[in-house]
């Protein structure tokens, strides 16, 4: 069983508990009603999705409620880190320090 670590409840829970929210860290343009079609299609539709490490949001659904943001690797499937909603995009430092003591 997959199991997930809620940064706010700072547990490692099983999987059925959390939700997928999509992409982390997408900014809503501050001024959408001035934005052209293409660039509100850029914000609304178009994302990384990337092979190999994606900056993601979940949502403990079965739990607190609460959004956060993982790292996880679209490769191997296995989650490198979690953190609190509003923190900023883990640094490559930080990420390679989490990605060794979870592959421990
Ligand atoms: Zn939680």
């Amino acid at each position: 069983m997959l199991l997930i670590h809620c940064p706010y409840c700072d547990e490692e829970r099983p999987e059925l508990e959390f939700r997928h929210a999509g992409e982390a860290h997408i900014e809503r343009p501050t001024d959408i009603k001035s934005i052209s079609d293409e660039e509100f299609m850029k914000f609304f539709f178009l994302r990384d999705n990337p092979k190999g490490v994606a900056y993601e949001r979940w949502r403990h659904m079965h739990g607190c409620g609460r959004f956060f943001n993982a790292v996880r690797d679209t490769v191997s499937d296995k989650f490198v880190m979690t953190y609190e909603a509003g923190k900023p995009r883990p640094d490559g430092d930080e990420l390679r320090a989490k990605s060794k003591e979870t592959n421990q």
